[in-house]
């Protein structure tokens, strides 16, 4: 079947896109997009032990690259799936792992409700679950996936410090439930990914759903080597303007961008190692994928504005990296770097 990058570039060019653009007008992801990525099993690849980390991101960016909307919403699969190998949940562990990792069975994340201070999802311990109650803001997949990791803060520790604060994960059928009404939010990029708002009022969910109770402070640890594999949407919109600049009989502004993709490729590697270099790397890699998209623009020229060139997917797509997987740090350097 080949080594993961092969078989990425391999997808990339053969089915995500070539129809980037038709995913990006009707706001559909074809099922056979995610019937590939299945194939090409790349649903287990967080969690399979022979693919090393380099070529899982060599992987999102190229994917990135060619589609957004599908890898971002293929993306929000991982964090699940590496929940669901290291929860010490055995019986979650079997109900869903191999299904998962085999992409039979698809999942979606919420976490976006539990990490604000104050939270925006509360979870309230009950006789055999908990009760949640407040606003999942932005939930990816939804009709896409089929379980949704929803993470909520502990209404009894919600005032303590971030050591003390829990943070409850708790794995549910991604379909509508007594509880929970669904608002579908119309994105300005990647709106082929189903997000949605929930708005929660007395959700109850079984302690057999818990995945996981864990500090703020652990759920905000691990934010940096997701920051490094967010950024690879970045990355590959960079990668895919340098290519089309190219095409556009650019050589040198195209030679200028695939340089600063590999500096700021490296700089995000670095950040794995250097977690208070990760905001600065990943801030600049978004903050170059807005340039690479306005050199294309540029590149192209009217074309960009008038018709249906990728240059104007490319640019909504390049400020959808602005902000999706934002964090304040991120955001803090996006400001300090972007007014120049
Ligand atoms: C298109 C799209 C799809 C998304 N899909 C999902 C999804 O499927 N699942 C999901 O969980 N999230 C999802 N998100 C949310 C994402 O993970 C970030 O939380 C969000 O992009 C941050 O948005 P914001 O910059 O508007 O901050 P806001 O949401 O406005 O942030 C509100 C407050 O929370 C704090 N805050 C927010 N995020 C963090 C953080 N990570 N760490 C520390 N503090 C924080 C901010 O400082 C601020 O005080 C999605 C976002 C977008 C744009």
């Amino acid at each position: 079947m080949g080594d993961v990058l092969d078989r990425a570039r391999e997808l990339a060019a053969d089915v995500l896109a070539p129809a980037a653009d038709e995913v990006d007008a009707t706001a559909t992801i074809p099922e056979g997009h995610f019937r590939a990525l299945a194939d090409a099993g790349f649903y287990g690849l967080a969690v399979v032990d022979d693919v090393p980390f380099d070529d899982f991101l060599g992987a999102v960016e190229t994917l990135a690259g060619a589609c957004l909307t599908t890898t971002f919403t293929w993306m929000q699969h991982h964090g699940v799936a590496r929940a669901l190998a290291s929860t010490d949940r055995a019986d979650l562990r079997e109900r869903h792992l191999a299904a998962a990792v085999r992409g039979e069975t698809r999942c979606g994340v919420a976490f976006a409700g539990a990490i604000p201070q104050p939270p925006k999802l509360l979870a309230t311990r009950v006789d055999g679950g908990w009760r949640l109650d407040g606003v999942a803001p932005l939930v990816t997949g939804w009709g896409i996936v089929d379980l949704l990791q929803i993470s909520a803060r502990d209404a009894a520790t919600v005032d303590a410090g971030d050591e003390e604060a829990q943070v409850v994960a708790l794995l549910v059928p991604a379909h509508a439930a007594t509880g929970v009404t669904v608002h579908p939010l119309d994105l300005a990029a990647a709106n082929g990914s189903r997000t949605v708002r929930l708005d929660v009022d007395g959700w109850m969910v079984p302690d057999d759903a818990v995945v996981s109770l864990r500090s703020r402070a652990a759920f905000l640890a691990g934010q940096h080597v997701s920051a490094r594999v967010n950024g690879c949407l970045a990355l590959g919109v960079v990668g895919r303007c340098a290519a089309l600049v190219s095409d556009a009989g650019e050589p040198a502004a195209a030679a200028a961008l695939t340089e600063a993709l590999d500096a700021a490729r490296k700089d995000l590697d670095a950040g794995l190692a250097d977690a208070t270099a990760m905001p600065a790397a990943r801030a600049a890699a978004s903050a170059l994928a807005v340039r690479a998209a306005a050199s294309l623009t540029v590149a192209v020229g009217s074309r960009a504005i008038v018709g249906r060139h990728p240059a104007r997917r490319l640019a909504r797509e390049a400020a959808f990296t602005l902000v999706a997987a934002g964090r304040p740090e991120i955001r803090a350097k996006l400001l300090g770097l972007l007014p120049g």
